[in-house]
């Protein structure tokens, strides 16, 4: 039956389960702890999926994207729509599969001609370029919880990282192949050393490198899964007039960049609504 009125939770795969929590809607036990009440026991905020990346960093004495924001820059960009500021910083990149035996890719590569130090929290020392295998298919879970019932402090969020086996032989492969790109001459040409790289090239070496240096690639899903907390209308269960329409509701994250599969989902979402399609 189409409720009267509808409310659309779009907050994202971290916002969006902590306020259906907040409202009483989650795992029950967890709600009881911080006092709330509990409208709908749902597994929400489990299931949490993110693509996991670390940065190789080289060295280089070529100009690098660090000083690309000039004037000039911006006027080339500006009137011929030409120059480096054009640049999308991950301007080359391929899936590779690890292992022959899989389906399909489980390391998606980035290369930028910039150093990705710290998040941008750090200033580089100097140019350079980057090279950033992720695991693209991961098949380790984390989960976001509450910290607090109230609603201006930040979930809990727990990733889960490399729990798996096949994420942690993925991520090490993927650093290999950084390794091997690096290391033909027409790069080797070009880097002056290496300013963030593992020292150790042997699985474990690689693995302890990945777990210190490693970070998000910004892909949270899953959070309010189709299939455990909405339905395929995206409609939450059991609670009428209420859809979640962003990341979270994926069931797993997507083999590549989530951006286009979660405008993918608001646009299905939209006809939904609409009543457009059944
Ligand atoms: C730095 C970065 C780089 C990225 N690069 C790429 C890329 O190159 N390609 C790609 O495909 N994807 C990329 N992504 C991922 C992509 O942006 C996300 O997958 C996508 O935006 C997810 O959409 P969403 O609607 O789930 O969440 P969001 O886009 O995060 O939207 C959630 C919105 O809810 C708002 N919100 C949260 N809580 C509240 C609240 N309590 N009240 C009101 N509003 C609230 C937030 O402000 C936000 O506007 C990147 C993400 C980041 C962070």
């Amino acid at each position: 039956m189409r409720a009267e009125r509808e409310v659309i939770l779009s907050a994202g795969a971290y916002e969006s389960p902590k306020l259906l929590m907040l409202s009483g809607i989650g795992p029950a036990a967890l709600l009881s702890a911080f006092g709330l009440g509990v409208v709908r026991d749902l597994p929400v905020g489990q299931g949490l999926q993110d693509h996991y990346m670390t940065l190789l960093n080289f060295r280089t004495d070529v100009d690098s994207l660090l000083t690309a924001a000039t004037p000039e820059n911006a006027a080339l960009l500006q009137s011929e729509g030409r120059g480096p500021l054009t640049s999308n910083l991950g301007e080359a990149g391929g899936f590779f599969r690890s292992r022959p035996e899989l389906d399909a890719p489980d390391v998606q590569f980035h290369a930028a001609p910039v150093p990705f130090h710290q998040e941008g929290l750090g200033a580089p020392a100097g140019h350079g370029f980057a090279f950033g295998p992720c695991v693209v298919a991961p098949t380790s879970r984390g989960a976001v919880t509450l910290r607090s019932p109230r609603p201006d402090v930040a979930p809990r969020i727990v990733h889960n990282y490399l729990t798996t086996a096949e994420d942690r032989a993925a991520i090490v492969a993927g650093i290999r192949i950084a390794l091997e790109i690096a290391a033909r001459p027409a790069v080797s040409a070009l880097a002056t050393g290496a300013f963030d790289v593992p020292a150790s090239h042997d699985d474990a070496g690689l693995l302890g490198w990945a777990r210190r240096s490693g970070q998000t690639l910004y892909h949270p899903t899953s959070t309010c899964a189709i299939g455990s907390v909405v339905d395929p209308e995206l409609r939450v269960y059991g609670v009428a007039g209420l859809r979640v329409v962003d990341a979270s509701v994926l069931p797993s994250v997507p083999r590549g960049n989530t951006n286009a599969p979660t405008i993918m989902a608001a646009e299905k979402a939209s006809d939904l609504i609409k009543g457009a399609v059944r």
